[in-house]
């Protein structure tokens, strides 16, 4: 038998109809017929690859900007659910997802290092699978995970006890797991993995990184084997530590003898202590830009989060930078050697890290063509960095009201801190310093939740949040699986009419061209779109659409929990569909001071939602 023979044209069908066809004449069971492999191609071209969905951020730039049109300013208001599908059990919590799709299946992550295989027409369940979890995790900031990584077969996650798990993506059967830190000590993994294809080796290779700076771990980047698991080379990011490439040991970070950290004559390392535990972990997802062959990721916080620790006895905090922490890291992929790195918050005393997503985009000036990075710190100033060599272009508030600095030098790109601002260390005798009123708090101007940017009004859509905290010192020392911060905090308001605010923002000005206000805190992420739409969920359960030039908002609809993922959108049967995970948790009910008690009356939830024109007129 020849496919020429066939009764009908097989050759014009898409690949995946043309798969099921022969595999139903074949006698193959259909949800084996529709097992086509993900490619690099694919996914280089995500974003425009409206069939589908492939990774965190949608395409290796990280942009959430899809070229569909379908659902527009005009028809948005005929958007209705499709389907709504529920994680079940008992294992609510915070739902942080984003969701991929390939050949008509949902993969979609839940609290609980849960994974679940969703018919994308129906709504129905293919597989799932539940990560067995020891009773000694130690994530800091709920049970979420926001998201999974597919290449070839597989399906990849992370889970919370610090391991890193392959399925098949047809099955859900295990393809390989790889455990690559001791959870005990407060690694953990909560951010989606990210494929990348090293242009110099012609390898695709699984990007991930850790959690667990509230513990004191050492932040690591891995690239793996998509295949086997195997590690190919992993990257401290706490200066001086020492990297690895197949297996041996390869370059320390920076300068050896790690001169952003204090020496401490008394010390076993000649170090303070600190430094063994200095944090810096890349928890967020890695983009990728192609062109330049270069890894781009926001480092974490330095551990302890008290500054005095990370300071020489008697000296100043700004003579130490704490590298490589709370900032961005460019790296080689075919070495993990750093290329460049970008220090938003040098000795961050505020746990603001540099982890918030690293959003590739390109700008004309004068006739040249920039190729930057765009990042919303916590710390409350929107960069926008040279991804060619890091240098800063420049750097502006965000939010309203920041206390901590008055603004980013412009020659050094160094922030100019406000006195005082620093939480002092305790008075002799006394257990805790003096509180000192910050803004932003540590939860940030902005957290993990990603903005979008729009290829078509050059705009940042940036879901931020207005409140401060009371903040203080306290003595700590390390002790493995306890907490390391050093200081205490509570969460306060800043305006009686919102917390959470959605800026549209010129990232070549500064300037914010409309803002849309929410009683809640905002903690969902965003998606823009050509028809003119931009997305986000609400903490009261909301997904709503925005008009992407005024900001005016034009539909919504009540999804039953809090929402504190990420939207995604794509094209099946000719229908362009919106789906989003539904399910309030994450860091603002655990940590939030006063918006915990505002966020308490939202009810839990675990759903995942899609969404479609209505045939009505
Ligand atoms: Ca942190």
């Amino acid at each position: 038998m020849t496919i020429n023979t066939a009764p009908f044209p097989t050759r014009a069908l898409p690949l995946r109809l043309n798969a099921l066809l022969l595999g139903t004449a074949l006698g193959f069971a259909a949800n084996q017929a529709g097992a086509v492999p993900v490619t690099w191609d694919e996914i280089q071209h995500d974003q425009h690859n409206t069939d589908s969905v492939l990774g965190y951020g949608i395409g290796p730039k990280a942009q959430r900007y899809s070229p569909m049109t379908a659902i527009n300013r005009e028809s948005v208001r005929k958007l209705v659910p499709a389907w709504s599908f529920s994680f079940g059990d008992e294992k609510q919590r915070g739902q942080e997802s984003q969701a991929l799709v390939h050949d008509g299946v949902i993969y979609v992550t839940a609290s609980y290092s849960r994974l679940f295989a969703i018919d994308a027409r129906t709504g129905k369940q293919l597989w799932s699978y539940t990560h067995r979890l020891p009773a000694d995790i130690r994530p800091c900031c709920d049970v979420v995970n926001r998201g999974a990584a597919i290449f070839g077969d597989n399906i990849y996650f992370g889970t919370l006890d610090a391991s890193i798990v392959a399925l098949n993506k047809d099955t859900g059967k295990v393809a390989w797991k790889k455990k690559f830190e001791d959870h005990s000590a407060g690694y953990t993994m909560t951010g989606a993995p990210t494929i990348i294809k090293d242009q110099n080796s012609g390898r695709v290779m699984l990007i991930h990184g850790s959690s667990g700076d509230e513990f004191g771990v050492v932040g690591k980047l891995y690239a793996r084997d998509t295949e086997t698991g195997e590690e190919i080379w992993m990257r401290p990011f706490v200066e001086g530590h020492m990297g690895r490439l197949h297996g041996k040991d390869s370059t320390p970070t920076g300068d050896p003898r790690a001169p952003s950290w204090p020496d401490d004559a008394d010390s076993a390392t000649g170090k303070v202590e600190a430094w063994s535990h200095g944090g810096g972990a890349p928890w967020q997802s890695a983009s990728f830009d192609v062109a330049s062959n270069t890894l781009i990721v926001g480092a974490g916080n330095p551990a302890p989060w008290n500054t005095w620790k990370r300071t020489s006895a008697g000296g100043d905090p700004q003579d130490y930078d704490s590298l490589y922490t709370s900032g961005q890291v460019a790296l080689d992929p075919s070495t993990g050697e750093v290329k460049w790195f970008y220090q938003h918050t040098p000795n961050d005393a505020w746990d603001f890290s540099g982890n918030n997503e690293l959003v590739l985009f390109e700008y004309d000036d004068n006739g040249n063509t920039i190729k930057a990075t765009g990042h919303a710190d916590r710390n409350g100033f929107f960069y926008v960095v040279n991804r060619e060599n890091g240098d800063f272009i420049r750097g502006f508030p965000f939010v309203d009201n920041i206390t901590w600095a008055s603004h980013i030098d412009a020659a050094s790109g160094r922030p100019v801190e406000v006195a005082g601002q620093r939480p002092p260390k305790p008075k002799p005798g006394e257990e805790r310093g003096e509180a000192v009123e910050v803004s932003p708090p540590f939860l940030g101007g902005k957290n993990w939740n990603p903005m979008a940017y729009s290829q078509d009004t050059g705009l940042f859509y940036v879901p931020a949040n207005h409140w401060k905290e009371d903040y203080w010192t306290e003595e700590v020392n390390y002790s493995k699986g306890n907490a390391y911060l050093g200081q205490g905090f509570r969460i306060k308001r800043m305006f009686d009419d919102h917390v959470g605010i959605l800026r549209a923002i010129d990232p070549k000005t500064g300037k914010i061209a409309w803002e849309h206000k929410e009683k809640l805190p905002l903690w969902a992420g965003v998606l823009a779109t050509k028809g003119g739409l931009v997305f986000t969920g609400t903490g009261d359960g909301y997904l709503k659409a925005f008009d992407s030039n005024s900001g005016e908002e034009l539909w919504r609809f009540q999804t039953g929990s809090g929402i504190v993922s990420s939207p995604i959108t794509w094209e099946m049967d000719g229908e362009q569909y919106i789906g989003i995970a539904s399910g309030y948790g994450g860091a603002v009910p655990l940590w939030g001071g006063d918006m915990a008690v505002l966020t308490k009356p939202v009810p839990q939830g675990g759903s995942f939602w899609a969404f479609k024109l209505a045939d009505f007129q």
